[in-house]
């Protein structure tokens, strides 16, 4: 049985009925049949992605407008969908790719761009690649290299994209691009572009090969002169890295969804530890097993009540994006290391089983830890809310005299 957030309407508790009894009913099986055949089970993250929308829940429809081909389920919807996607343990990769390459569209496309662009990504039809990252550019977002310059109405890309998952294989590129190099100090040097992925002029040079993420591939792609035009800016020349922060803010939610997979975990270990015995007694019955499972099950509540609530900011319109970027960096944060401590818990709790390619925990486990990397690494996103906090107004009434620092009057007389 679901358990709904208490400020949840009538037809978002139905729908989380929705999506659970899809995920019982379809994914479950498929879980298990993977487990059976002993597989990776990332090797049918394209068919689930495909049944997913087939079924009416790709996480993009869910968020959508109507209009737009989508269900327009808020993001209630779509972190209900992620979540529960994540308790079958199968990944969908390819429609998380979609959704983070898609979501400028979502959020700030003009009527014909979501027309054009985004219905096809809605319906299943399109797939599409979020290319931030470059050779020389990682976390440090705003220093793009890719350059985009004018030529009569279109724009022309010359550079280099790097880990760029579905690089080869999307339909489309959500492009940034270093537009105006002299803006940068007021950060409107950055331009966001939607590229055809069969542009002339792109070329896909490597696809790597990874620990974890398997089938995506994930491309290393080269931009010469390709030709872009106007039509397919995402608001205006200077807007990049708005459109940039805004869509990152809502992956990292997206990213933290991932507790559905806390929930795959617990359920794995609360079985096990039911079952096995050892020393004339369930292992559950010990106090250390129960302490580990004391940490999956705290980390998993906590997670997942604050992902709900900042849902329900976006929902109601209360989330002011920059209060938003403190919350959606501490929920990416709290999550995937919640994510990975919880593997690990529930590896040790299960023991050797646990290190069988069949439980999943460590494909659970090598997910956690490409998510501490994705959208933003942990510690740079700590040093965002660490500088920001200081920031802060201070407020006057908490703070004990013996630490308080001399007012600017008292200093005056010192
Ligand atoms: C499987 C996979 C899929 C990916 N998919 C995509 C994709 O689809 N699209 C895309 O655009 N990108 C993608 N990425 C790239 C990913 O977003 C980057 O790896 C991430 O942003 C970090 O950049 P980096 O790896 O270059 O690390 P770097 O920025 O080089 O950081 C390396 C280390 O240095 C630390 N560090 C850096 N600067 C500081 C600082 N100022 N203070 C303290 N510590 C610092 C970081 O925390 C980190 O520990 C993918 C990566 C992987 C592995």
């Amino acid at each position: 049985m679901f358990d709904y957030m208490p400020w949840w309407d009538e037809d978002t508790r139905q729908f989380a009925d929705e999506v659970e009894k899809f995920v019982d009913e379809e994914l479950v099986p498929r879980t298990q049949a993977i487990m059976e055949r002993n597989e990776d089970h990332m090797s049918i993250q394209w068919e689930a992605s495909k049944l997913c929308v087939e079924r009416g829940f790709h996480p993009l429809m869910v968020l959508a407008e109507k209009e737009f081909g989508g269900r327009d389920k808020g993001y209630a919807g779509y972190t209900i969908l992620n979540e529960e996607i994540g308790r079958s343990n199968i990944n969908v990769n390819p429609l998380l790719t979609s959704v983070f390459g898609a979501g400028p569209i979502h959020l700030f496309g003009t009527k014909s761009q979501k027309e054009k662009f985004l219905k096809p990504i809605v319906q299943g039809d399109k797939w599409a690649s979020i290319t931030v990252t470059e050779p020389d550019v990682g976390n440090d977002a705003a220093g793009v290299q890719l350059y985009a310059e004018k030529d009569g109405d279109d724009w022309i890309l010359n550079g280099w994209k790097r880990y760029i998952t579905l690089g080869c294989l999307s339909d489309y590129h959500l492009v940034y691009a270093l537009s105006d190099p002299d803006m940068r100090s007021m950060y409107r040097h950055l331009s966001a572009f939607i590229v055809p992925a069969d542009s002339p002029g792109i070329t896909t040079e490597k696809v790597n090969q990874l620990i974890g993420d398997v089938e995506m591939a994930n491309s290393v792609l080269r931009y010469k002169d390709v030709r872009v035009p106007k039509e397919n800016m995402i608001l205006g020349d200077g807007d990049g890295w708005t459109v940039m922060t805004s869509a990152l803010n809502i992956e990292r939610l997206g990213i933290a969804s991932v507790v559905g997979s806390t929930k795959n975990l617990f359920e794995t270990a609360r079985a096990y530890g039911r079952r096995r015995v050892q020393f004339g007694l369930p292992i559950s019955r010990y106090n250390g097993v129960q302490l580990r499972m004391a940490n999956i099950s705290m980390r998993m509540h906590l997670t997942r009540v604050y992902i709900y609530y900042l849902a329900e900011l976006l929902d109601t319109g209360e989330a002011d994006m920059f209060s938003f970027a403190l919350k959606s960096s501490t929920a990416k944060i709290f999550g995937t290391e919640s994510l990975t401590e919880n593997s690990l818990d529930a590896l040790y709790i299960v023991g050797g089983d646990g290190y069988l390619q069949e439980t999943g925990i460590g494909t659970i486990l090598k997910n956690a830890a490409l998510m501490q990397i994705a959208g933003g690494s942990n510690d740079i996103l700590r040093l965002f809310i660490g500088r920001q906090e200081f920031k802060q107004d201070v407020d006057e009434r908490m703070i004990n005299p013996s630490v308080r620092g001399p007012t600017k009057e008292e200093a005056e007389k010192l």
